[in-house]
Parts: structure tokens; sequence; C-alpha cells
């Protein structure tokens, strides 16, 4: 096949263990690590729950091993998303754990066997959302690199999370607040994720954790890069004196790929928008994780019939609390709009940014998403909900300036004006060519000789020296 030609130097002795987290922004962002370290010549082992688990069909040069979560079927559609995060976290611990020492035993072969993956082990990487991989790590003297699938200026906030809570900017659940944090502009209390007043420490215990299992590892990969977040990855490395790899938008390294997602993507959503004129739509998905009420749900229907634009939005069956909802009224939505906009559940959402109809994409501002629009110069219009989306919000709309926030809250008024604001007048013209250069310097990162690509090769050759 093409991805085995174009396999540099396959390293048979080198093994790397990778275990994602299951939610579906932090499986794509490892499976495609896995693909371009296999490129470089690993042999890749993907550990991973039953959770969400990731299609080996899809990835045959990776061998596969899952271990049991526990995690059933209400627990698993909970709209709770730190109760799952937490519940992952310790329901994991003990079968990795298991799973890890089994890969290293000398019964084993040094590495398995079995699951079609002998090599000895050079490392492990795993998503820095589990709390417990540095200590059972260390416990089986294996080296432990960390996946950071977020970016770098959420990451900084998190590690100096102490410190604005001492100074009394860390918001309560639904506060609104607009009040800057002097110490981090242009950062609104906001922006900052909230605790839940019930029990506040759930979310200090998963940042202390995080940034915890970032400084016990030998590293930390992250998706992003320098001519994107130079200076937070500046304050990061000083901050906790780890080597940091940004090898971001890892999207765009050209390894041969297939998709990562768990959902059926419904692809009807292309010749729909090849069928639009240049630069009309706007595209519209929050996420594999947010839900949303059927009022607001309404109220973004209205906004989007109101905008005179056309449209195509995901609505996710696990997104709407209704799913009949989902069977029977976008059909007469749309019949009432006579064919001005496109409902689709599930959609391959790195294609359609990339496809010339698109205008801007109203989102969520998971990471993820920001990135893959950031990749394709295609300005946001902001609506975060929850973890990280604030702070990335804020960056596209008051740092880098390729985007707005959607204000005044989801009514229909408030939605119509934000994408006319975009799609129609001079200002989203001006906020597009932002976009635009900053979408040059995220293709020449990863080009050769770029400053990802270069994270890259020094990645290879830091996990090579663990020998
Ligand atoms: N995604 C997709 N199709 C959709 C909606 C989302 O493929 O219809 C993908 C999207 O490309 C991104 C991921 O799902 O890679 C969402 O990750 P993100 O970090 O943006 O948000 P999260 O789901 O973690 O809240």
């Amino acid at each position: 096949t093409i991805e085995t030609k174009s396999r540099m130097n396959p390293r048979d002795n080198y093994r790397l263990i990778l275990f994602p987290h299951p939610f579906q922004g932090h499986m794509n962002s490892m499976l495609q690590l896995g693909r371009i370290l296999y490129a470089r010549g690993f042999s890749i082992t993907i550990i991973h729950t039953n959770f969400n688990a990731p299609d080996p069909s899809s990835h045959p040069h990776f061998a596969f091993r899952s271990i049991a979560d526990g995690i059933d079927q209400s627990e698993a559609s909970t709209p709770d998303v730190r109760g799952l995060l937490a519940l992952l976290d310790v329901r994991c611990a003990a079968p990795f754990e298991e799973c890890v020492r089994e890969m290293v035993s000398p019964r084993g072969g040094g590495g398995g066997g079995g699951g079609g993956d002998a090599a000895p082990i050079a490392c492990l990487i795993s998503d820095s959302m589990f709390s417990f991989t540095s200590s059972v790590a260390q416990r089986l003297k294996v080296r432990a690199l960390v996946m950071r699938t977020g970016g770098a200026a959420f990451l900084y906030v998190a590690t100096i999370f102490p410190v604005l809570k001492e100074k009394g900017y860390v918001p309560v659940l639904g506060s609104q607040s607009e009040e800057p944090v002097k110490e981090f502009p242009p950062l609104l209390v906001k922006d900052i994720p909230a605790v839940d007043p019930q029990k506040p420490e759930v979310m200090f215990r998963i940042l202390d954790n995080l940034i915890a299992v970032i400084k016990s590892s030998s590293g930390v990969i992250i998706n992003t890069f320098e001519g994107l977040e130079h200076s937070d990855l500046a304050s990061l490395q000083e901050a906790l004196s780890v080597p940091f790899f940004p090898i971001g938008p890892s999207h765009r390294f050209h390894v041969a790929s297939s998709s990562t997602s768990s959902l059926a993507e419904d692809r009807s959503c292309i010749s729909w928008l090849d069928k639009q004129p240049p630069k009309s739509v706007i595209y519209v998905s929050f996420g594999s994780l947010a839900a949303m009420s059927e009022a607001e749900i309404l109220e973004i229907a209205l906004g989007l019939a109101d905008s005179e634009q056309p449209f195509l939005w995901v609505v996710r069956p696990g997104s709407v609390r209704d799913p009949k909802w989902l069977e029977k009224s976008p059909s007469r939505f749309l019949e009432a709009l006579e064919g001005r906009g496109k409902i689709v559940k599930w959609a391959p959402q790195k294609e359609v940014l990339a496809h010339p109809a698109v205008a801007a994409f109203w989102t969520h501002s998971g990471w993820n998403s920001t990135l893959e629009s950031i990749s394709e110069g295609v300005p946001m219009l902001c609506m975060p909900r929850f973890a990280d989306q604030g702070v990335n919000a804020r960056y596209v709309s008051g740092v880098w300036r390729i985007g707005v926030h959607l204000n005044g809250g989801l009514e229909r008024e408030n939605i119509a004006r934000a994408i006319k604001r975009l799609l129609v007048e001079r200002e989203g013209e001006e906020i597009r060519e932002r976009a635009l250069v900053l979408k040059e310097k995220a293709s020449a990162s990863v080009r050769q000789g770029g400053p990802s690509y270069q994270a890259l090769d020094a990645l290879v050759s830091h996990i090579l020296s663990f020998k």
C-alpha cells in the first residue's frame, strides 16, 4: 500500500503503546499521532477502552488491545461530561495497568504476543486526561510521554489555576461575568473553566491531575503550532520544565488516512455543498459532547432561518434530549426554507471545512474544531460551553481575531445578526483575510523544515534516546 511504501526506516525494535481517551476529539488526535509515528517507522499498539472503541479494520497496521472499563449504557450517555471523565479515570486504572504489565512481561515476549505486537516497548504515549498513567509507567519501568489534544493557552490557564482561584477569578457554573482577568488579557472571568458550587473539588482535581501527569512525564506532544501559540508554549516549557513537542495541526501531516470517526459520516452534505455558491454557507456543529435543550435547538433553527444564508447543520442524535425531534422536525423545517439548508447527524467535518462553498463555522470552540477551522482559513462564530472552550474562543476573537463571539445569548436575533456580520459585512472580509494568513502558517508548519515538522523530528530522536 501507499502507506507501507512511504514508511520511513521501519524500526522494528521500537513499539509504542498509545492510550487514547475515548472521547471523539481525543481519539481522533491519538489515532492520527499513531499514523504519523507509524510513517516514521515505529510499530504501534493502541490500548483502548470498550467505550467508544476504535474500529481496528480502519487501521490495519496497528495492533489493538482493549481493556474492560465497565462503563454501561446509561453511564455512557450521561450529559455530565465531567462525571464521565472522572468515572473513566477510576475504572480504567487497574485494567490498564494489567494490560501494560502483560505487554512488558518476559512471558509476553517483552511486547505481548498474541496481539501481533511482539516488538519491545520503547515508550507509552497516553492522553493527558488519564491521571494514573505516569504512576503505572513508573511501576512497570516504561518511559511515558503525554499527548495533549488541547491548545497551549488553556494548558497554561490550568497551570496557573491555583493563582486564578486565589484571586477570585474562577467562576461558578452559569456565570457570565465580563470582568477582565487582569493578569491574563484578553481573558474574561467567564472564559475560565467554571466550578460546580455543589462540588467544586471535581474541577480542581481534574486540573491538578492534568498538571501532575504532565510534570511527571518525559515530554508532552501537543496539537498546536509555534506560529499560533508561541508565547504560551514558551510559558509552559518554563512553568512545567518538561520538553514540549508542538506538532500541530497534526491532521495536516501527509500520511495515508482513513476515517477515525466512530459515528457514520453522512457524505450527502458534500454533494449538497457542491451545489452552493462559493463562500456562501455557514457550517454549524457543536462537537461530539455538547447537549442542547429543545428550546435552544428551536432558537438555533429560527436564527438560521432569519439569517437568510445557506447553512449546513450537524444535529448529532445525542445532542438533543428528545430523539423524536430528529426524526420529524428537521424535514418540516427544511421544507419551509425550500432547500436553503441541510441537516445531517454527523459530517466529514475536515472535508466540509475545506469545501469552497463554506464561508464560516459556527462552533462550540472545541480545540479540534478550532484547529481544523484555522487549517482551512475559515472564520468562526464562537459559542463556547465548557472546559477549554471559553479560552479557545477568546483567543479566536481577541488574539488571532479570526472570528467573533455570539454575543447576547442564544437568541434568534443575535444569531441572525452574528451570521450576517461574518457572511455579509465588511468586517467578515477582514476576518477572513486574517484567517487566510493563519491558514498559510498552519500549512507551512507541517511542511518539511517547518516548525511542527522539526518538532516531530525532535520527538522521534527523543523516543529513540529512551533505549
Ligand atoms: N466532527 C466530525 N463530524 C461532525 C462533528 C464533529 O467529524 O459532524 C469531529 C471534528 O472534526 C473534530 C471532533 O469531531 O475532530 C470534535 O472535536 P472537538 O475538540 O472540536 O470537540 P469535542 O467533541 O471534544 O467537544
